[in-house]
């Protein structure tokens, strides 16, 4: 089944006539192929460069680097609207996103201008923070970098990195004498090897298998270690924290998508001389399903504008992400009972939207990680407020 269109219900966050060119552009790119990307397990090169020539992979990126020099909730809008046909592109281009972030945050000058200028032109990149040992507690690191000349020497390998099939470069992280730092690194530097496993494949947010990059003696400038050195889990989190509001809007996009195509088919099919729709006991899945959506995307713009206005993002981009991601799994689930056996067919999308839901209460920061960020929020507040 292919989506028809979003339903009018989803108010836009943004300015009307981007979110429309946005909807109009996704459904022409994205609707037609989503599920052969979610089937066949492939990196969406020709979606993300589509994309990326529209503008949308650098919405938000400062208009000196040919970014749109939009604020955080139009990059909402685009993880959301792109989501809502294809989370695997969504999260094709949160790698992307992330690697930005990072570079502007945290970049010298120099590789700024070298690297930030080529994403509006489809630039891929990954974002490796995850060891085959290291997965939620990254303070300590099987890779190693040490100085080397003038330039750094990395050595180890980063486990289950999305889009690492189709990068061109990846944010890495890697410990020195002095803790754990950011690197940058070109898929074409001597030494950088990607590598399938053989379990790397995962049942939603297909956007071809994750891959173990190796780092055998890769030689890199000294610009290419980002930010300060022993301070790579600080600016790897926070980076984190951007990313997770887009995340949230990654699930929203899903669970909507999900509601839409269940509510269009319960509304069609015919059960006991009325529709599945009719029956009061249906109504109120979609009523608690719309609300809970629906204050998922209010919470998911308050994050925006927590970005946007440098204020505690750790705790609204978690509370963001974990709520969203949530909701859209149980959305997703009630949209294959609503819709019965068609639901719980391979020909339907619904069972790509539950598994795309599902796998994103883990990705980026898993559930348990984030409700540990906003309790240590509550934790920081005055005694007695
Ligand atoms: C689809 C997908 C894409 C991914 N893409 C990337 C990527 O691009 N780059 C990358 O670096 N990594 C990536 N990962 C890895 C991801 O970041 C890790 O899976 C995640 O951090 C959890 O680590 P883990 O799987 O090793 O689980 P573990 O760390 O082994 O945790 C197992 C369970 O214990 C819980 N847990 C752990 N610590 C605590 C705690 N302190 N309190 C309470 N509960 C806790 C976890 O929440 C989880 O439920 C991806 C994962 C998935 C599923």
């Amino acid at each position: 089944m292919t989506l028809a269109g979003t339903s009018p219900l989803w108010e836009p966050c943004v300015e009307a006539g981007f979110v429309r060119d946005l909807r109009a552009f996704c459904a022409a790119q994205l609707a037609p192929v989503a599920d052969d990307i979610d089937a066949r397990d492939y990196y969406p090169v020709a979606p993300i460069r589509a994309l990326a020539a529209a503008g949308y992979a650098s919405v938000f990126l400062p208009q000196r680097y040919g970014g749109g020099g939009r604020g955080f909730r139009h990059a909402l809008a685009v993880f959301e609207e792109v989501s809502y046909y294809s989370a695997a592109v969504g999260i094709s281009l949160i790698t992307i996103f992330q690697a930005q972030m990072m570079l502007q945050l945290y970049g010298a000058e120099t590789v700024r201008a070298r690297y930030l200028p080529q994403f509006p032109g489809g630039l891929i990149t990954s974002y490796a923070l995850t060891e085959a040992n290291h997965g939620s507690d990254i303070r300590s690191l099987d890779t190693k970098a040490v100085r080397d000349g003038d330039g750094w020497l990395l050595r180890g390998e980063k486990s289950f990195i999305t889009s690492g099939s189709a990068a061109e470069v990846f944010v890495i992280l890697a410990e020195t004498e002095r803790g754990v730092t950011v690197f940058l690194v070109p898929r074409d530097t001597p030494g950088v090897g990607i590598h399938q496993g053989h379990s790397t494949a995962t049942f939603g947010l297909r956007n071809g298998p994750h891959i173990d990059l190796r780092l055998a003696d890769v030689r890199i400038p000294a610009d290419h270690m980002i930010g300060e050195e022993g301070r790579g889990v600080r600016q790897a989190v926070t980076v984190l924290d951007y990313s997770r509001t887009m995340a949230a809007a990654i699930s929203l996009g899903i669970g909507r998508a999900a509601f839409d195509g269940a509510l269009a088919h319960a509304r069609r099919r015919k059960v006991f001389d009325a529709t599945v729709f009719d029956m009061q006991g249906i109504q109120w899945y979609f009523a608690d399903a719309v609300t809970r959506l629906d204050a998922g995307r209010l919470l998911a713009c308050r994050a925006a504008d927590a970005l946007n206005r440098g204020e505690d993002i750790a705790r609204w981009a978690s509370q963001a992400k974990l709520f969203a991601a949530g909701v859209a799994t149980d959305v997703a689930a009630m949209a294959v009972q609503v819709c019965g056996a068609h639901g719980v067919r391979t020909t339907s999308p619904f069972g790509r939207f539950l598994r795309d839901a599902k796998a994103y209460e883990i990705a980026g920061g898993s559930s348990e990680i984030l409700k540990n960020t906003i309790a240590k929020t509550l934790a920081r507040l005055p005694a007695g407020a």
